[in-house]
């Protein structure tokens, strides 16, 4: 089973990604976390990725089109593969495509998780944690027990993430909107499209997406 997962950040698709991957047997291939993993092991690849990004440009779709295909092709991802986090742009869409043709392989389905934007500034814009031991807190899901005080270890300094704020959000979901509403329309096209309501408990957005990835998906 060949998968992507799109939808806006702060949707949960990483997490949705991990329980599915358990779930389906299939390895969750997240492009970050494999620029990530190239640029710790000091390979060509992490190195000329890592002055990309140093120099504050977009690491070339055909580098990280390259990363996926030496991935895919290893023995654990044989079963299938995840995608979160790729691709963004309709570009992107139609590299991978070509590289997957390329070796008679296709896509299954595309799920798109969807999530208010107001719903996702909630979520983002009210993340804060303890300046001390690192324990995470939200303003409307999970204050402290007692204001100001963290229920861990008792400290009273608070740390937010300075791209946390509801208008640097607003501008990333933005950007999301711009570049992802031609990718959706593409798979739309493709007939592999599944939209799934991202609100509600993890649990329940779980088995929705589970649903929607079965639904008329042939089993091999
Ligand atoms: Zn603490």
């Amino acid at each position: 089973m060949r998968l992507v997962l799109l939808g806006p950040p702060g949707c949960g698709k990483g997490t949705q990604a991990k329980r599915l991957q358990e779930i389906f047997g299939i390895i969750q291939l997240s492009t970050g976390d494999m620029l990530r993993a190239e640029a710790a092991a000091a390979s060509e690849t992490g190195r000329k990725a890592a002055a990309i990004m140093q120099a504050g440009q977009l690491v070339p779709d055909a580098m990280i089109i390259g990363l996926i295909e030496v991935r895919v092709d290893q023995p654990d991802c044989r079963n299938g593969f995840i995608l979160d986090g790729f691709p963004r742009t309709l570009a992107q869409a139609e590299a991978l495509d070509a590289m997957l043709a390329a070796r008679h392989l296709d896509l299954d389905r595309v799920v798109a998780i969807e999530v208010d934007d107001e719903d996702i500034v909630t979520r983002i814009a009210g993340r804060f944690s303890c300046s001390r031991c690192g324990a995470l807190y939200h303003d409307v899901f999970h204050r402290p027990k007692q204001d100001g005080k963290c229920d861990v270890c008792g400290a009273t300094e608070f740390t937010r993430r300075p791209d946390d704020t509801a208008e640097t959000v607003r501008k990333r979901l933005q950007a999301y909107h711009v570049q992802t509403v031609p990718i959706i329309e593409y798979y739309r096209r493709k007939g592999l499209l599944r939209c799934v309501d991202g609100a509600g408990a993890i649990a329940e957005i779980t088995e929705k997406l589970k649903v929607a990835i079965r639904e008329g998906t042939r089993v091999d």
